[in-house]
């Protein structure tokens, strides 16, 4: 499992994901216990020795580096949504524009519109604190995508795949945002198109 976390941790940080050493990504095992990238390594050098095994309390099971210093945002998750068992948190730069100015409305594709609903924008807390789990508290029974103001990105998964394609679809979105802005006024899906779309989906 901890070459798995490996395996997605660098196909997105070849993608970009993960700037200098930011971002970090855990899985939930079936025991739940927690896999976690280690704090401040970049994810596409990352080696099986470095992924730190936590239980749901934080406390270190396995490996000699530091866990990532999101670990509190992280086991907040895990412990709000027994549903999740995977979480990447990124840094890609559309969806850290999108944090940046505001946020992003799904409405604008239907794809997006049909993966995550509404995406919420949690109020700006400083990385690595305990704020940033007070900050996605509103948002994280029902969402499975957030921006962190002028920070980064999560995506929430029932595995690695899904919150990792969860992660690019939203980098793909905030992309066309940002062209699309640049293009013109961004036309988005309506109220009528949007039930048409959840009708028939
Ligand atoms: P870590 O290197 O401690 O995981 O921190 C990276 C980050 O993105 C903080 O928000
Ligand atoms: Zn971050």
């Amino acid at each position: 499992m901890k070459n798995l976390l490996i395996f997605y941790a660098k196909r997105l940080a070849l993608k970009g994901f993960f700037p200098g050493t930011s971002g970090n990504i855990t899985m939930r095992l079936p025991d739940d216990t927690i896999l976690i990238t280690p704090s401040g390594k970049a994810k596409d050098l990352l080696v099986t020795e470095d992924i730190v095994k936590t239980d749901l309390n934080g406390n270190v099971l396995e490996g000699n580096r530091k866990p990532s210093s999101e670990i509190k945002m992280h086991l907040y998750i895990y412990k709000m949504r027994k549903d999740v068992k995977a979480i990447v948190h990124s840094h890609p730069v559309f969806t850290v524009a999108a944090c940046c100015s505001g946020g992003i409305k799904s409405e604008l594709l239907a794809e997006s519109s049909l993966i995550f609903g509404k995406i919420p924008l949690a109020p700006f807390a400083s990385p690595s604190t305990n704020g940033i789990a007070e900050s996605i508290s509103p948002f994280v029974d029902n969402s499975n995508a957030f921006l962190l103001a002028n920070h980064g990105g999560v995506t929430l998964g029932k595995d690695i795949e899904e919150a990792s394609n969860r992660n690019e679809s939203l980098e793909a979105l905030c992309k066309v945002s940002a062209i699309t802005n640049m293009l013109g006024k961004p036309v988005y899906l309506s109220e009528d198109e949007l039930k048409e779309l959840y009708d028939t989906h």
